[in-house]
């Protein structure tokens, strides 16, 4: 039994909440984060792991949507941009400048010098907070990025945009984080299975994925922040939406670095659309896919696979051609997208079809369901979500402290002191810092006590902060741990991974004891993938 999950339920059943959130993805995890720290007694639950679903399949960008400026989306390029530069502000550690650098092909249906006014364009839409971009042709091309097959080209681009330094699902679980902080509850593997709303109370029937059991938490207001799920929970609620989701499925491959730059690199593939790879510690992330499906969840195909392989060798001059056993590891996943339910979207061109999110209300229910959105718009989802939750008459309170971004220089001044002190390299002192902000400190706590929790255990990740992550962070099952908390999972070869040494001292550690699975033995004898 975790003690901090324990916690939480008992405090979610024993009081009526303000507010129940549905999902833990990043829309849930902004609502309840958002009205946490306005004041509001607050529950978020999710039927898997905190940011289990969607938000940890992205491509890892907060970016403004650069690609929309073909569709004439001006307005949400704009929005968007500046959402990304929230962001960037709040969270200097975690969301970081990146350089995309962006190859043309001869006979792009855009001239070169089209795409670069469109970037121009799209830097001053970025009010200029970022570095402009540059022009560039094929030499410079093959001078700083020599890994890219420069035969085919007219030229390139780069650009400015953004990336989450850790990942995805890490970045969700900050605002997770700060439910629980300010002693509000987050219980992951619980689902909503049925909820009534009568007298002004939502009486909600949930079901514990790790105990079997049931229980009941009674709640003034609700949001349904289920992501691909939310048409399903609408209707088990009962609830008549004017907007439905339609899906399509994105997926990435994750192979050790083919690139040696730090830049991303921008390409057009096959299909015309724009196609990343992306830096991922010791690996590239490529992708993405863009196709229309019917479920929630997705698996990438061979097919899938096959693509962006494909693809992935025609644009670089690589020694060897990537093949699938260089594949360490996938993600794939659904864009919920929004649309109207009368909406005909069988012949919509379907990759033009906007990333917005829209916000349906049910004042006479207390309730809200929140469609679409990209992570980029995750602050300005949450403020939305506690105006609408303050209309419905909860009370909630304006703080000098706010309810997103890092600690302040200051703390960081203390902690880089405090780290500099105990002789940490700096390089550890500030992945520690990007990966737990404040909460870093509890682990130089734990280094002070016993330098030796310093060493790197498995990767870069060391003893003090794994005993941190199990003491906070709610690591139920493995996975929670590999592929969200951490991103080893992404970046190292499962056959790999289970037969680190230290597999077994991080589980005893997560778990109090080994993992009941183990792989089987012959897995441990593959070679080490290179490229
Ligand atoms: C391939 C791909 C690439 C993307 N790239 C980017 C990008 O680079 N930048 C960007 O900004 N955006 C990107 N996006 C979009 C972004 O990832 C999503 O918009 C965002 O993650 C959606 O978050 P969400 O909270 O709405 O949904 P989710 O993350 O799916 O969360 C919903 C949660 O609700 C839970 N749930 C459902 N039903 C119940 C229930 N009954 N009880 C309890 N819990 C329930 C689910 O388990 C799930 O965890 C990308 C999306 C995809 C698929």
């Amino acid at each position: 039994m975790n003690p901090l999950r324990q916690t939480c339920i008992e405090r979610a059943v024993s009081a009526t909440q303000d507010c129940l959130v549905v999902g833990a993805g990043i829309n849930g995890a902004v609502a309840a984060a958002a009205l946490s720290g306005k004041g509001a007694k607050v529950t978020v639950i999710d039927k898997g792991d905190f940011a289990s679903c969607t938000s940890q399949e992205s491509s890892n960008l907060a970016w403004g949507g650069i690609k929309y400026l073909e569709n004439y989306e001006f307005k949400l390029v704009w929005d968007l941009c500046k959402s990304r530069n929230h962001l960037m502000k709040a969270y200097p550690s975690q969301v970081r400048e990146i350089r995309f650098f962006t190859s043309i092909a001869k006979g792009f249906r855009k001239p070169r010098m089209v795409l670069y006014f469109g970037a121009l364009l799209y830097w001053f839409m970025g009010r200029c907070k970022t570095r402009p971009p540059r022009l560039l042709s094929r030499k410079t091309i093959e001078a700083e990025a020599p890994m890219v097959n420069t035969a085919p080209l007219a030229g390139g681009i780069e650009y400015s945009d953004c990336y989450f330094a850790e990942n995805d699902a890490r970045f969700t679980f900050g605002f997770i984080r700060r439910v629980l902080r300010k002693k509000n509850n987050a219980v992951n593997y619980m689902e909503l299975i049925d909820a009534e709303f009568a007298n002004g109370l939502w009486r909600a029937k949930l079901k514990d994925h790790i105990s079997g059991g049931e229980i009941t938490v009674n709640a003034r207001s609700l949001i349904n922040a289920a992501g691909p799920y939310a048409d399903k929970l609408n209707a088990r609620l009962r609830i008549e939406s004017p907007f439905k989701h339609i899906f399509s499925k994105g997926a990435h491959i994750i192979v050790p670095r083919v690139t040696k730059t730090q830049n991303v690199l921008t390409f057009f593939a096959s299909d015309g659309r724009l196609f990343f790879m992306i830096p991922m510690g010791s690996c590239t992330c490529i992708g993405t896919t863009d196709t229309r499906v019917d479920n929630e969840t997705a698996e990438p195909t061979e097919d899938d696979v096959a693509f962006l392989l494909e693809n992935t060798n025609t644009l670089l001059s690589l020694e060897k051609p990537l093949t699938v056993e260089n594949v360490i590891a996938k993600r794939c996943g659904v864009r919920p997208l929004v649309v109207r339910k009368e909406a005909d979207v069988g012949n919509a061109e379907w990759t033009v079809l906007s990333r917005k999110h829209e916000i349906d209300i049910h004042p006479e229910k207390n309730m809200f369901t929140i469609y679409g959105g990209k992570l980029t718009d995750c602050l300005n989802v949450g403020e939305e979500a506690a105006e609408i939750i303050q209309s419905f008459g909860v009370p909630l309170f304006q703080t000098l402290e706010k309810w997103y971004g890092e600690a302040s220089a200051n703390k960081k001044a203390r902690f880089e002191s405090e780290a500099k002190k105990l002789k940490l390299p700096a390089e550890q002192t500030a992945a520690l810092w990007t990966r737990y902000g404040k909460e870093a400190m509890r682990c130089l706590g734990k280094i002070k006590a016993d330098p030796a929790a310093a060493k790197p255990l498995m990767a870069d990740y060391c003893r003090a902060e794994i005993e941190c992550m199990a003491e906070t962070e709610m690591i139920l099952r493995l996975d929670d741990f590999l592929r969200r908390r951490t991103r080893l999972a992404l970046t190292i070869h499962p056959a790999r991974l289970h037969c680190d040494p230290a597999f077994k001292e991080v589980s005893a550690i997560l778990f109090g004891s080994a993992p009941k699975k183990t792989p089987p033995k012959n897995t441990c004898t593959q070679t080490e993938l290179r490229i």
